[in-house]
């Protein structure tokens, strides 16, 4: 390998962001803040510590995933309700916001709706920003702890790995078997959880999650959700998962019902406009 005598040049070519986001539509936050002052709380459910639970949320209302006992991440999963093809897709909501998500940002779906499926409408914990190891908090560069990974990496089986929590509770919200759910299990929102890439080596870290009991991450509903929340079993995520020895906490996820004509004027965003003839 030979280095060229202009590499210090090419180096300093200064980066274009790939996706300049002013044209995305901005969420109507002032319309949602509104309707939620007017909200009654109508569900909730707990992903008790190493398992997950599945919640639905209508399009128009809010959810809520709070941290309870301890401090604790979660593994979060959405689907539309009516349609478990159209799913959260992590890579595409990481190339239009940013690795890590916060207020004001949207959980966007698969190909070919690319829409709207929540927005995040309150982040107790958006005071962290981004700290001098480059982490933050609700990362979409993470994939999911998963069984297939730690037996790569350390053999055995463990089956309370996130993908695994979440593929139970799917099959727990729909009737089907444990195989006919997982492949709909997909690439997460790590809730709470504060990750990046370390600048030497570009690896993907994790540290201590700052959440504690009380914080809590609220979203608006864009679309008739079902979601399944995973409590990792990295606990706060300090020091590992895909194993029983992190002390690990439950999550509380909470649904709420705005009042009769709060949202007037509001819509549910319709699929994506793309005419999918791919120039055929
Ligand atoms: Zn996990």
């Amino acid at each position: 390998m030979t280095t060229p005598p202009d590499a210090a040049a090419r180096r300093a070519v200064p980066p274009v962001i790939c996706y300049p986001n002013e044209t995305l539509p901005k969420p109507p936050l002032d319309l949602y803040r509104a309707a939620r002052a007017g909200a009654q709380k109508v569900d909730e459910v707990i992903a008790p510590p190493r398992d997950a639970a599945h919640f639905r949320v209508p399009a128009g209302h809010f959810f809520r995933i709070s941290s309870i006992e301890g401090p604790q991440v979660g593994d979060l999963n959405l689907w539309n309700a009516d349609d478990l093809s159209e799913r959260f897709y992590s890579g595409k909501s990481r190339a239009l916001h940013g690795t890590h998500l916060t207020t004001g940002m949207r959980m966007w779906s698969s190909f070919p709706s690319l829409r709207p499926m929540a927005t995040i409408t309150e982040d107790t914990l958006g005071w962290y920003g981004i700290d001098a190891f480059g982490g933050s908090v609700h990362d979409v560069i993470g994939t999911r702890c998963d069984p297939y990974t730690h037996n790569l990496l350390a053999g055995g089986q463990y089956h309370h790995c996130c993908h695994s929590n979440l593929t139970r509770a799917l099959a727990d919200a729909t009737g089907m078997t444990l195989a006919q759910a997982e492949p709909h299990v997909h690439d997460v929102l790590n809730v709470f959880m504060c990750t990046g890439f370390t600048r030497d080596s570009g690896q993907y870290f994790m540290k201590a999650s700052p959440v504690r009991p009380g914080d809590y991450l609220e979203f608006f509903s864009e679309i008739n959700l079902l979601g399944a929340l995973s409590a990792c079993p990295g606990g706060d995520c300090a020091s590992q998962h895909s194993s029983d020895l992190a002390a690990c906490h439950p999550l509380l996820i909470e649904v709420f019902a705005p009042a009769e004509g709060a949202l007037d004027g509001w819509q549910s965003p319709p699929p994506n406009g793309y005419d999918r003839r791919h120039g055929g």
